[in-house]
């Protein structure tokens, strides 16, 4: 049986280098991505040239590569006050959960990505939920997601499978992941064409990409980063001296 799945594609590092992974491993990939009333729009703009490269990178992943689904959630926006949506300063609140954290976004976002997937014959949905990097969004726990996805099942009678591959993947290692999936190619296309910056700013380009570098986004995204760069320099000069020494 062939393998069809709908990848969460937001347009940042995260669901760029899960659609590679979806792409690499299943036979039809379609992507859902939603407007909410975000603060900028830098994510939403950055899709299409991601969808675009991915295609011509590898031939198989743009024969793979179907509908790409843009959803209005901006209720979500009208319903919550948190520094994604509304123009306020990013702080800590008073449940030790940062304020850039939309409750039920993520809730939202796979229980609408299930009926996009219901009206496709769709039973995969790839999300890139993260437990180990996750400043504490309770809706990024794996528990959460293995509860939602019971009870997307139970209640549209489906057996959807949420398949989440960063859930234990530090920065670190996500960027090595995209390397694994796709060269250098495919981390120059995520350092280069992804945003994850929480302000907007597509501005500044780093060797990490592009983004304030102040804001905790960034920061995580460059640490994880230069981790994974200094690795790689150590492998290389490893290398190296094994082959002086043979
Ligand atoms: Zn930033």
């Amino acid at each position: 049986m062939k393998k069809h799945a709908l990848v969460l594609f937001s347009g940042g590092q995260d669901s760029t280098t899960c659609l590679a992974w979806a792409l690499h491993r299943y036979d039809r990939v379609e992507t859902i991505g939603f407007s909410y009333g975000q603060r900028h729009q830098a994510e939403l703009e950055a899709r299409p040239g991601i969808i675009r490269q991915l295609r011509q990178m590898v031939p198989a992943w743009n024969r793979k590569l179907g509908e790409d689904h843009l959803c209005d959630l901006s209720l979500l926006s009208q319903l919550s006050e948190t520094a994604m949506t509304k123009d306020i300063e990013i702080q800590m609140m008073e449940n030790g959960l940062p304020n850039t954290f939309v409750p039920g976004r993520n809730l939202m976002f796979l229980t609408t990505a299930a009926i996009v997937a219901y009206r496709r014959s769709i039973n995969i949905l790839v999300g890139g939920m993260c437990e180990t990097d996750f400043s504490g969004y309770p809706d990024c726990r794996d528990d959460a997601i293995k509860a939602l996805q019971v009870a997307l099942n139970t209640g549209m009678d489906t057996r959807l499978n949420i398949v989440t591959p960063l859930m234990w993947k530090n920065k670190q290692q996500t960027w090595e992941l995209a390397e694994e999936l796709g060269g250098n190619a495919l981390v120059d296309l995520i350092v280069n064409q992804t945003h994850t910056c929480y302000t907007g700013d597509h501005i500044h380009l780093n060797s990490w990409g592009y983004g304030c570098g102040k804001c905790p986004a960034c920061q995580l995204r460059k640490r994880g980063f230069e981790a994974f760069q200094k690795k790689k320099t150590l492998y290389q000069k490893a290398e190296k001296s094994a082959g002086n020494a043979s």
